[in-house]
């Protein structure tokens, strides 16, 4: 599934080829994604300018005067950069051809992407509660502190609340716990505030290493052949269970917590 580091790094390959265009033509060849792809995509889109490609969480953001769409890649979605009219696969369900001659192709095997519109996206109601940018300044060990007082769900399940903060996935969850130091089952609201301030800044370093990575991959979101190349992450728990701890060489344990398979050093990991 595309987390955070994958939608910021399709952002960035696709910005450059959408962002002040104007669109010639929309084509919906299939309409029935996790949601019906909004009317407004084919009936407002052409003929709009594109102002910009913006992210708010795991939801991408096409920006126009007249409305933005709001695009979700759900599980298996991915986006390319092709020549308009170029044939189009089994799960080629929409493109957005520009006047440029390229189109933003939107591929989902899975079909639980979503494709979506408003007048403000910021008001959606899929947008609206969710919880800080993980990247941004605001959030931090205190906005942590804050929001967990009297919780007492795990700290990794809290983590991967949306309305606590957005984009903090199973893997990256794992990830900054490990990195932190902090065991996973503990309660959220149990936690000394220097310790969610450590977990604040693992959180900005383990998301910003990854899409880091990802940038070395920009190239790949343009040309119709394959998929766009999803970076090989470099990861020092997540998926590691019973190899040995980057830090202690004893091994990693596994746990299922919220029905996610859950990393971490028992030793490391208080
Ligand atoms: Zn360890």
């Amino acid at each position: 599934m595309p987390e955070l580091p994958e939608v910021e790094t399709s952002r960035r390959g696709i910005a450059p080829w959408i962002e002040n265009q104007e669109v010639s033509r929309v084509v919906v060849r299939q309409p029935n994604l996790r949601w019906p792809v909004a009317p407004e995509i084919e009936r407002i889109l052409p003929g709009q300018k594109i102002r910009s490609l913006s992210r708010r969480a795991k939801y991408l953001l096409i920006g126009t005067d007249a409305g933005t769409a709001i695009l979700h890649l759900g599980m298996s979605g991915s986006l390319r950069i092709i020549e308009a009219g170029a044939p189009a696969g089994v799960h080629d369900h929409v493109d957005i051809e520009l006047c440029s001659g390229k189109a933003l192709r939107f591929r989902d095997p899975r079909r639980f992407g979503s494709l979506l519109w408003a007048d403000n996206p910021h008001e959606h109601p899929l947008l609206r509660n969710l919880g800080p940018e993980p990247l941004d300044d605001e959030f931090d060990g205190e906005h942590l502190q804050a929001v967990a007082r009297g919780r007492r769900v795990s700290i990794k399940q809290f983590l991967m609340n949306a309305s606590v903060v957005v984009g903090v996935g199973n893997i990256y969850a794992s990830e900054s716990l490990f990195v932190a130091g902090i065991h996973p089952k503990r309660r959220a609201g149990r936690i000394a505030l220097h310790r969610l301030q450590s977990l604040a800044a693992a959180i900005k370093m383990v998301l910003g290493k990854a899409i880091k990575a990802g940038g070395t991959t920009l190239r790949d979101f343009h040309g119709s052949d394959g998929e766009p190349g999803f970076f090989q992450q470099q990861l020092e728990v997540y998926g590691r269970g019973d190899e040995p701890c980057l830090r202690c060489k004893r091994p990693i344990s596994v746990i299922v917590l919220g029905q996610r398979s859950t990393y971490y050093c028992k030793n490391c990991q208080r």
